[in-house]
């Protein structure tokens, strides 16, 4: 093979070796790697078609595009492998609990509100820490620290259990995004006199996606009109059946205004962590958990409410959270008390910190501050590399079977956004229905009525999640949001198209899309009949050439009166020809078309493949 070489510089050439590259890298981080010049990748990308400075943040395509060029396998680090790798090389594990079983001890539900908006979210979060109040402690004003913690009687038993303070699927979501799992049991809010509406079903759905547990609260059971039995039967259309219909999810009715049924709440909430979850952590270990919400507070600095899911924080402890680290000066409970240790599912406030975290960033206890300080100093260098990046790259159609092939995901997540109830469900019965083999199946996280949102995007970014359109475009900033995350959108107007265009993504042979070139114009001058072909056009080439076999239509004064044609013969004086150029006369027979008159113009075009963006 002969050695490639743009502008007369050698390019480097690799032999299928993988180099690993952190998302958002540059062709200075890509050069380095292999012990090349950058500007020779410069030059590489020029004569792909790309302007790229050397260290300019390129894409997740751009990567791979250069690495097929100059035979290199390139391997894209996300942010979350390159932050344990980072961890790693500090010999520090994120994520799991030291020890082994025996060293796990049972720690308390972490739980989240969610529900359509004006269901009752807040008032619920206040009802409950109001229960709480009264049958506890005195004294200490309840603070608003993002999370707080109750107790409540469960078989005899004090429980605790944690809420995350603000309601609603979105933080959730976007905790999710970044990784972070910080709910064992989603509280879905459902107003029994407005029963099952669209944020419902987004929540719904964000907890399902989580795979996390749902107990269903039927609030408002005061008001006049209400009907919880009708929003049980709403559920069960979504797959949750109550266990009176015999389900297995929890309902209860409650009134968030009146207090009513709080501590049966409380209990099924329990209940249902004890069926179906094993909630354990070791507490005897450096903690680790995330940030829930952190702020700049003008006297105390950088505030930060931290989640903790194993180990025990204690005041004095050395930490760091995302890009923040620190030692815990002091901590503050959610009843504003100073504290001196917080265990699993505890959340606290604490001061101390750099700087600000941010919410769904993960912190750590570590030995040493200088550790620390060296932790969030990577992790500030990688943010703001990424930062530069223009866009990252989540699956998209084109690379799926790629993407099922190095075994990274087995299974197509899917939002579908439609305009009618009707045609969404189709849809989704329709491609539920294909059958692509045993590796892998779809999901369908989120289904709705509606254009597709910033929210559907939010979810797609978590899941890895491609969105179909179905009548419907991306509303308000959900399509600039899609564009920077690299969420895949894709928007149909026909059912079929889209089940086929997903069944060849699934089998790994998407069709290309064509777009149709025109080649060329003759106009007729005038009109042979023969008896053997009918009526041949004795034409002169206007622009571009004719050629043989190729497609045409018929233009009369201006308008397409024939389509489809097929330019069947094709003559230059006597002799059959191929092809005929600009300026020159000839004679076309179009087949079986006779409807020719002089002055007609005959354009001629083919399809041609054309490139993926
Ligand atoms: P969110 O948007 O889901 O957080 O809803 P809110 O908690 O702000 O409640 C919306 C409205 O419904 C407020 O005016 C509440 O006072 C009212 N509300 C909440 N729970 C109940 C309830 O159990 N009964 C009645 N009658 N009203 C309620």
């Amino acid at each position: 093979m002969q050695a490639p070489s743009v502008g007369g510089v050698m390019l480097p050439r690799g032999n299928g070796e993988t180099v690993r590259l952190s998302r958002g890298a540059s062709l200075t981080d890509f050069a380095e790697k292999i012990n090349a010049n950058p500007a020779s990748l410069v030059a590489v990308m020029m004569n792909l078609g790309e302007m790229v400075t050397a260290t300019q943040s390129v894409s997740d395509e751009t990567l791979q595009l250069l690495g097929d060029e100059m035979n290199y396998t390139v391997q894209i680090v996300s942010p979350e492998e390159e932050d344990r790798e980072l961890l790693e090389s500090f010999s520090i594990e994120f994520g799991e609990d030291e020890g082994g079983d025996e060293a796990l001890v049972s720690r308390p539900p972490v739980v989240t509100v969610m529900g359509h908006v004006d269901h009752g979210k807040t008032r619920l979060l206040d009802a409950i820490r109001k229960t709480n109040v009264v049958a506890g402690e005195a004294g200490g004003i309840t603070q608003h620290i993002g999370a707080y913690q109750v107790t409540t009687q469960v078989n005899d038993e004090e429980r605790k259990i944690t809420f995350i303070d603000t309601p609603g699927h979105e933080a959730f979501t976007a905790m999710r995004a970044r990784g972070a799992k910080s709910t064992d049991i989603a509280i879905l809010v459902v107003a029994a006199n407005d029963g099952v509406m669209p944020q419902t079903i987004e929540a719904l759905n964000h907890a399902k996606a989580a795979d996390v547990p749902i107990v269903v609260a039927v609030n408002k059971i005061d008001v006049e009109g209400a009907d919880p039995t009708k929003v049980r039967g709403q559920l069960t259309e979504y797959g949750l059946v109550a266990e009176e219909y015999g389900g297995d999810t929890m309902f209860v009715d409650i009134s968030a205004r009146q207090g009513t049924n709080i501590d049966e709440l409380l209990e099924a909430v329990i209940l249902t962590a004890d069926a179906s979850l094993d909630l354990r952590a070791n507490p005897d270990q450096d903690a680790q958990g995330i940030a829930i919400e952190a702020h700049l507070d003008k006297g105390r600095g950088a505030v930060a409410t931290v989640l903790v899911q194993r180990g025990t924080l204690r005041v004095g402890d050395t930490m760091v959270a995302g890009d923040a680290y620190g030692r815990v000066r002091a901590m503050l409970d959610d009843k504003g008390e100073n504290v001196e240790e917080a265990d699993p599912s505890t959340p606290v406030l604490v001061l101390g910190l750099t700087n600000v975290p941010g919410a769904g960033d993960n912190f750590l206890v570590v030995d040493e501050d200088r550790t620390a300080r060296q932790i969030a100093e990577k992790r500030a260098a990688r943010e703001r590399n990424a930062a530069f990046a223009k866009r990252v790259r989540r699956v998209s159609l084109e690379d799926l079977d790629k993407v099922l092939k190095a075994g990274e995901i087995q299974q197509l997540n899917l939002i579908i956004k439609g305009d009618a109830s009707g045609s969404v469900e189709a849809l989704e019965s329709s491609l539920l229905q294909l059958d692509v083999g045993e590796e892998v199946d779809i999901r369908v996280l989120h289904r709705g009525v509606g254009a597709v949102t910033e929210s559907d995007i939010d979810l797609a970014m978590g899941s890895d999640a491609i969105v179909i359109g179905f009548n419907v475009r991306a509303a308000g900033r959900a399509a600039q949001m899609a564009e920077r995350e690299g969420v895949d959108v894709r928007y149909y107007s026909v059912i079929y198209q889209a089940i086929e265009e997903i069944e060849a993504a699934l089998k790994g042979m998407l069709k290309p899309e064509y777009e149709e070139v025109e080649l060329g114009t003759a106009e007729i001058r005038e009109v042979f009949r023969s008896s053997k072909l009918g009526n041949i056009a004795g034409v002169l080439i206007r622009s571009g050439e004719v050629r043989r076999n190729t497609k045409a239509r018929l233009i009369r004064d201006g308008k397409v009166i024939a389509e489809n044609l097929n330019i069947e013969g094709l003559r230059r004086f006597k002799d059959d020809v191929t092809e005929i150029r600009e300026g020159f006369e000839g004679g076309i027979n179009l087949g079986s078309y006779n409807d020719i008159k002089v002055d007609d113009v005959i354009a001629t075009y083919e399809m041609r493949e054309k490139p993926r963006a």
